[in-house]
């Protein structure tokens, strides 16, 4: 059975873990923390970058540090991982879902101020499959209304914008704060891990209090302050070298994998973009102001139907698909909360999207093959 994912190791991950080991500090914040966190500032310009223990505590962060209280009013696409939401509900917020657009999962910002009101406090965007959401439209109706913008970017790293005045952005960069995440299904990976980017200055002496469990910690050990204490509210986000060390190595490679993935995901591209005119499925798309980073491949079925034929056709022949988000505004927890809106481009995805294997390791074979499996099952559907 080829599996949907599979973690991929660099071959420096267990040296740089044995050297934190050595140097006997394995709690966080030391050496390797600084040169993920400088690598990745470096690279892709972000403001200040702290390192968590996941996406989902970078989200956490975030919604600590834009001061949610209960019943502000946070928008953000339905269609997501439970973590977007689920770190404002934390902190009492009324979550506001949008729908996506009706060619891409992705919040659909020409609609999105519509759903301002006077208690509205942030939008947090979801760069879906990496590729970037209209961040100029988000920006300007966040300004227009003095709103804040968090960028989850758990999926997107290594990806791009480029706005209407040509400048080329790395996602992460653009909103106030953005969240990554290095779970072992991204690209890059600590198994489980991510990272908080403040590009608001106002928020960087506080993320990195909140950040280190509401102590000003980090100043005193940059002798700023001559004793610690507990001065604001947070928690303990940050992970260990250990950690840390394992995704200095991943980072070190990241052209490497980006190149492959990339690979993968345009060989897929081509073998399913030729065929019968009728096709019962629809290729990924990409705005011209997004880059793609290669995070996910995937098909959108013309039906429910026949993406669980699709998906039971693959098991059959050794390939592990699987299907993406159920619309958070339906969920178990969410659905009495929910306005009532009718979100169709949300549960279009839910009902249609399949993701197909892709991890470092997958032989260009293979994605030809899936492909294969794909056009001859919607061939003889058609007939
Ligand atoms: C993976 C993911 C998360 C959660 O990341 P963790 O690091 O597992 O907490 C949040 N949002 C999106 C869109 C994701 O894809």
């Amino acid at each position: 059975m080829i599996p949907f994912n599979k973690p991929f190791l660099t071959g420096n991950e267990i040296a740089y873990i044995q050297d934190a080991v050595a140097s006997g500090k394995i709690s966080g914040n030391g050496k390797y923390t600084n040169l993920c966190q400088d690598f990745l500032r470096n690279r892709y310009g972000f403001g200040k970058c702290l390192l968590t223990s996941s996406c989902t505590d970078a989200l956490e962060m975030a919604a600590i540090l834009v001061n949610i209280r209960e019943g502000d009013e946070v928008i953000m696409p339905a269609y997501t991982f439970v973590s977007t939401a689920n770190a404002f509900v934390l902190r009492g917020a009324k979550i506001v879902f949008a729908d996506s657009q009706t060619e891409h999962p992705n919040i659909d910002a020409q609609r999105l101020e519509n759903l301002v009101t006077s208690r509205t406090k942030a939008i947090v965007v979801v760069h879906y499959a990496g590729v970037a959401c209209d961040m100029d439209e988000v920006m300007r109706i966040a300004a227009k209304f003095g709103l804040f913008v968090i960028e989850d970017a758990a999926q997107a790293i290594d990806s791009y914008y480029t706005g209407s005045d040509g400048i080329k952005k790395a996602l992460g960069s653009i909103g106030h704060l953005a969240a990554f995440s290095f779970h072992e299904t991204k690209n890059i990976i600590s198994g489980e891990g991510g990272m908080l980017v403040v590009n608001d200055k106002h928020f960087m002496e506080r993320a990195e209090i909140i950040w280190e469990k509401g102590t000003n910690r980090s100043a005193f050990f940059r002798g700023e302050v001559d004793k610690y204490g507990w001065v604001d509210i947070g928690s303990s986000f940050l992970p260990s070298e250990i950690v840390a060390a394992f995704l200095f190595a991943q980072l070190e490679c990241i052209e490497t994998i980006q190149e492959r993935r990339l690979k993968l995901w345009n060989r897929y591209n081509e073998c399913l973009g030729t065929g019968p005119d009728s096709r019962l499925f629809t290729l990924p798309t990409l705005p011209d102001f997004a880059s793609n980073n290669a995070h996910m491949y995937y098909v959108v079925c013309g039906s429910l139907a026949f993406r669980s034929l699709l998906l039971n056709s693959l098991k059959d022949a050794g390939f592990h698909a699987v299907t993406h988000y159920l619309s958070l505004h339906k969920s178990p927890f969410f659905k009495e909360k929910h306005d009532g809106r009718v979100l169709p481009n949300s549960d279009y995805f839910t009902d249609r999207l399949l993701r197909l294997p892709l991890f470092y390791e997958l032989e260009e074979q293979i994605t030809m093959q899936i492909a294969k499996t794909i056009q001859n099952l919607n061939s003889s559907y058609m007939l």
